[in-house]
């Protein structure tokens, strides 16, 4: 076999592959193509061969690959300053602060890395402020979470998570969180006690299929918390930052929650970036010393994240989300009746379910593959769409005719 290490330049897909299951522990199973470079909506594969990316590293990418502006941002950071660690003030952190929190409306940021962090940080700040300024009993606390959830890896996320897979095995895990039927508004009003500290739920849940829940669902679980004196926390890790044609995907029900959960695409594509949101009297009841992260607020990422929020600031990217997530929707909607069962399509993002008459959905991932479009599958007979929404309307057209072709075998 070729040495990866010594021979670059004649290594193959298969020899890749191999190698990777050689030494990279197996937690994903990813679809058969070894990606090398990416640009816009597209990227190449070692052999030379071109896709067309609809999955966007899961909203990771909503600028798509290499945003000029992002990657200028990146590029002279790089030549300047990476990483101090909290420790110290660096000359980046407060202007990206200042920008998001304008973005979102409220007055401070909490900087982390990945979301499963920022889940973990907005689990925390609940608990602190329920403590602190709610008046709940110590260790008391209850947080309420939405069946189908996915808001991470760790140990206490997968704990409040009712998909087998991702939390067989892993236990004993933490108390303190109530799961209630998702879109579901009067459960959660049933389920919110005294030592109730927030409500946690995604405003559409992207990795159980790009759920929507029905209308006036968010406005009525803002209302009962506010009544009840509970925390809303949106997890908008997936569905915030444009990709479904608002800033955030509260926006579609004008509704504000106490704390945003943010990650993926305001890093940029570039580096891990993660963040909460919110207002002085909630995020402020974090002191020096009880919470924080290596990486967090690292120059480097302030600075890319700074770029992201001036990209989102300019309304662009929501409009073309909006406009192209329609055209999207038309296009999907034809295929329902042929191999596919239903669609859900919120701006740029889509969960189509396969008839399985056709196949699975890692069947139809892996063909549409072979024809030059990158999706992932989830839960079965589903496959999630999340293009870069720098898209244009005819590559959109281009991977429906695609999906069609593979349907029709
Ligand atoms: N929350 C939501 C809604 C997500 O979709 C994800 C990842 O897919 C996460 C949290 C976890 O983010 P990360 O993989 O960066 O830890």
């Amino acid at each position: 076999m070729t040495d990866i290490r010594t021979d670059a330049a004649a290594v193959t897909t298969p020899d890749l592959i191999a190698a990777e299951g050689a030494h990279v522990a197996r937690n994903y199973s990813p679809l058969p193509v070894v990606v090398s470079e990416g640009e816009g909506s597209w990227v190449t594969d070692v052999e030379g061969r071109r896709y067309l990316d609809l999955l966007s590293a899961y909203s990771a990418l909503n600028f798509g690959h290499r945003h000029p502006a992002l990657v200028a941002a990146a590029t002279a950071q790089l030549g300047r300053l990476t990483l101090t660690s909290r420790a110290f003030h660096n000359d980046k952190l407060a202007a990206f602060a200042a920008a998001l929190a304008e973005l979102a409306g409220k007055d401070l940021v909490l900087p982390m890395n990945t979301g499963a962090e920022a889940v973990e940080t907005g689990i925390k700040v609940a608990r602190a402020w329920a403590y602190r300024v709610k008046g709940v009993p110590t260790d008391a606390a209850n947080i309420i979470v939405a069946a189908g959830n996915f808001h991470g890896r760790t140990t206490t996320i997968v704990g409040f998570s009712d998909d087998p897979q991702a939390r067989d095995g892993f236990g004993p895990f933490a108390p303190g969180f109530t799961l209630v039927p998702y879109g579901d508004a009067a459960a959660i009003e049933a389920a919110i006690d005294e030592n109730t500290a927030a409500v946690l739920i995604e405003p559409i849940q992207g990795e159980a299929g790009v759920v929507i829940p029905p209308d006036g669902y968010l406005r009525a679980v803002r209302d009962a918390c506010t009544a009840a004196d509970v925390l809303l926390i949106a997890d908008e890790i997936q569905s915030g930052l444009g990709r479904v044609g608002t800033t955030f995907a509260c926006d579609r029900e004008d509704v504000v929650p106490d704390l945003y959960l943010l990650g993926k695409a305001l890093g940029g594509g570039i580096v891990p970036l993660s963040a909460v949101v919110g207002d002085a009297e909630v995020l402020g009841v974090i002191a020096p010393g009880e919470h924080g992260s290596t990486f967090g607020g690292n120059p480097l990422a302030a600075a890319v994240g700074l770029a992201v929020v001036e990209l989102l600031a300019t309304g662009e990217f929501q409009q073309r989300a909006t406009a192209l997530g329609a055209h999207l929707r038309e296009q999907l909607d034809a295929l329902v009746g042929s191999g596919v069962t239903a669609i859900r399509v919120a701006g740029l993002w889509a969960g189509v379910d396969i008839d399985p008459a056709v196949g699975t959905g890692r069947e139809v991932a892996e063909k549409l593959l072979r024809r030059g479009v990158l999706v992932k599958d989830t839960h079965g007979q589903t496959i999630r769409m999340a293009p870069p929404l720098v898209i244009r309307g005819t590559e959109i057209d281009w991977a429906v005719e695609q999906l069609r072709a593979v349907l029709a075998r």
